[in-house]
């Protein structure tokens, strides 16, 4: 295969679907291997054949443990780092997270970008996604310094290029239509493709050189990275 990966993994536990949807599509964008459960109960079973590098943990679930109870149960396993998602008049639960050794919490409503950079200190601090990275040929993506190097020289993409490519780059060969990336990067529901072209075209004049084509457009699709 032409582009290297290592995928983390994520225990993602949220009841809410619209926000375990949208994180769980992030994540996977961002070159994340998503568990996305609704509730705690079949976490043991989900965990036993590869368990997670981190667990994104909702407090407030209706059914089976709430998310405190599923920390104590991970760290008493192999102490998986965890970040708790909290709701925002909730102070008493993020007191009480970090008493039960929470590596951090988001409060709701946040933003996908936010949620990336908490996990990506997280992983960094445990020492596991030092090796995460993508590439596509001469183009190294370090997707948790989320920097781009070419022949070791840093090529100064804006955070937004920055996730257009991760996102292309996670899926070798199989296009990205417009839409989909305006969910995946912008979070967008409503359709802009406008959007998504000015912001290719700028990324494609910073990593294409010698008109050498990284991302091609897929006619009727969008765009796609050759295998
Ligand atoms: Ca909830």
């Amino acid at each position: 295969m032409a582009s290297g990966f290592e995928h983390p993994r994520v225990l993602l536990v949220e009841d809410d679907d619209t926000v375990r949807e949208g994180v769980a599509a992030a994540l996977t964008a961002n070159g994340y291997d998503v568990v996305a459960l609704s509730d705690g109960t079949r976490v043991v079973e989900a965990m036993r054949l590869r368990p997670a590098d981190v667990a994104v943990l909702d407090v407030g679930l209706p059914v089976g443990p709430d998310g405190f109870a599923i920390a104590a149960r991970l760290r008493s396993g192999r102490g998986t780092p965890v970040i708790f998602l909290t709701a925002a008049d909730a102070e008493e639960d993020r007191l009480r997270g970090f008493d039960l050794g929470a590596d951090d919490y988001v409060v709701k409503p946040f933003s996908v970008r936010e949620l990336m950079a908490r996990l990506q200190v997280v992983l960094r601090r445990a020492g596991i996604a030092a090796g995460s990275s993508l590439r596509v040929r001469d183009l190294v993506i370090d997707l948790v310094d989320r920097e781009v190097r070419r022949n070791g020289a840093l090529v100064p993409l804006t955070p937004l290029e920055f996730d257009i490519l991760a996102a292309l780059a996670s899926t070798p060969g199989r296009p990205w239509s417009k839409r989909d990336l305006l969910a995946h990067v912008w979070g967008l529901e409503r359709y802009a493709p406008h959007l998504v072209e000015v912001h290719v075209s700028s990324l494609r004049r910073k990593i294409e050189q010698n008109g050498n084509r990284l991302l091609s457009t897929a006619r009727g699709i969008g765009y796609v990275v050759s295998p």
